[in-house]
């Protein structure tokens, strides 16, 4: 099996996983009072200072200022109290593009010899997203039975999926080997003139029929694909225009938003003739072979039709990361990931196995073999071309109104170096880097992903009604992202969540 087989053999099994579930245990939802906090949200010109906020099962039912006894008298004892003062109160993250099927670096295989230390990743995983804040996660190739293994833990953030619809035999489902990839891939398209093998009814791999499907199936989006492959495979075939317009078609009859894996000019510029709704990764391949980083005529064009036609876009400048750390010598001695990953895992990531996906990935500048600084040296210096122009098409859309949506593509590869929850820290901080404001993260992760997913009727603002997925926070968000580096307290649901029972390798 090649490499880039093994790696899909991975990335697909987020999107096959075995049901098996237990049931879910009860979460407590409290009623919960917090009182002389500031509110940011990001439908607010200003914060609104010393309010009290109302929850009740699991919503929040008021908002009010000027020390309104509400709650204060007469409340059951059964409600929280959270004195709000000199915090801030923030509306919990949305990180729209996930994968939450695997543990990151593991294999199915691997995962398999290693029973246990998988069991505790996968008992911690979910904890680390809400230790960086992110209360809402949409996986965007999942199946129910994926869904389910997810939320079978105690805290688990709100989870949505969207069906991914591969061309059949295209990105990324041409990974896996053609026994068992029209299974792992339910949603897949046929096109017209495309055979079939046997066991596949044509007129179930319609447009009109996967998305049909995906809807029944309780997915909220679609996720299709434009790429000709990278590495070991680059003649994928990839869909006709007609088809991905069909599919949007569908799409948006059912209520669903498209979303499209595209990373290259000619990617975006295909999705931008067919309709989608966002592109599902920032700008880094400007199909052009020189090494230039300030915006070209074509990649500028390109983002002024984005403007133009204001489609939704994720930078994910993490993907780049994601693949460039694993040769950062430092990177798994990181204290940060020690909060969110159990220290077996990690020391398994340093072991022999552990360490596949970056020997492999060495073959690229010499071999496995080289001094582990000789290959960082290298590793920074091929992935700095794609980092730069990637941050440079972020800051552009920054700066001239972009619908920029907060997505991490956690893991983007079999990568460790895509951590959960701790990879949406990192992504904020290249953002910062790249030229977006604090405020415009806020909003990315917020009220923006929340639009943009159709999920804002419950989540998105801290507004009456919507779903208490909240954070209190020491600084204000839309001043630095700080703020997200040291929580107070994550309410999930109205649920109170201690950043000192969320991190990882907590003493019992
Ligand atoms: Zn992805």
């Amino acid at each position: 099996m090649t490499m880039m087989q093994r790696i899909a053999l991975f990335a697909i099994a987020m999107c096959w996983l075995t049901p098996g579930v237990r049931p879910s245990a009860a979460a407590t939802v409290e009623d919960v009072w917090i009182e002389h906090v500031t509110v940011v949200s990001p439908e607010r010109a200003s914060p609104l200072r010393d309010a009290e906020v109302d929850i009740h099962d699991g919503r929040i039912v008021s908002i009010t200022t000027g020390g309104s006894p509400g709650q204060a008298a007469g409340a059951p004892s059964t409600v929280t109290t959270i004195d709000g003062t000199g915090l801030y109160l923030a509306p919990g993250l949305i990180d729209s593009h996930v994968h939450l099927g695997a543990i990151p670096g593991m294999t199915n295989e691997q995962e398999a010899r290693h029973p246990d230390i998988a069991q505790l990743a996968r008992d911690q995983i979910p904890r680390s997203y809400l230790l960086y804040g992110f209360t809402t996660l949409v996986d965007l190739i999942s199946s129910p039975q994926g869904m389910a293994r997810w939320k079978d833990h105690d805290v688990v953030p709100d989870t949505y999926f969207c069906g991914g619809a591969s061309l059949m035999d295209g990105y990324p489902m041409n990974y896996r080997p053609k026994a068992v990839r029209y299974r792992a891939f339910p949603y897949m398209l046929v096109e017209p003139d495309m055979a079939a093998p046997p066991d596949i009814a044509p007129e179930m791999h319609t447009p009109a029929a996967v998305v049909a499907r995906m809807k029944a199936d309780g997915a909220i989006c679609v996720k299709t694909f434009y790429e000709h492959g990278f590495g070991t495979a680059h003649d994928l075939p990839v869909p006709k225009a007609e088809t991905i317009r069909e599919l949007v078609q569908a799409a948006h009859a059912a209520g669903m938003p498209v979303l499209m894996h595209a990373s290259s000019i000619e990617a975006q510029s295909f999705g931008l003739g067919t309709g989608v709704d966002i592109m599902a990764h920032g700008l880094w391949n400007w199909n052009d072979p020189s090494r230039v980083t300030d915006l070209t005529p074509a990649a500028k064009a390109l983002l002024d039709d984005v403007l133009a036609k204001n489609v939704g876009w994720q930078p994910t400048i993490q993907v780049l990361y994601g693949e460039r750390d694993l040769f950062n010598t430092a990177f798994l001695s990181d204290p940060l990931l020690a909060r969110v990953l159990p220290s077996g895992l990690i020391d398994w990531y340093r072991s022999p196995e552990g360490q596949w996906l970056h020997d492999a990935y060495s073959e690229r500048f010499g071999g496995k073999d080289r001094d582990p600084k000789v290959l960082e040296t290298e590793a920074n210096r091929r992935y700095a071309l794609p980092i730069d122009r990637v941050s440079h098409a972020a800051a552009y859309l920054a700066s001239h109104g972009g619908r920029l949506l907060f997505g991490t593509d956690t893991p983007s590869a079999p990568t460790y170096a895509n951590p959960p929850g701790l990879n949406g820290w990192l992504e904020m901080q290249r953002l910062v880097a790249a030229g977006e404001t604090p405020e415009q993260i806020f909003r990315s992760a917020t009220l923006s992903n929340a639009q943009a997913l159709k999920l804002d009727q419950d989540v998105g603002t801290v507004e009456v009604g919507k779903r208490a997925n909240l954070l209190l926070l020491h600084q204000d968000p839309t001043q630095t992202i700080e703020a997200y580096a040291g929580i107070v307290k994550v309410l999930l649901g109205g649920r109170v969540l201690d950043p000192a029972e969320l991190v990882a390798n907590r003493s019992h």
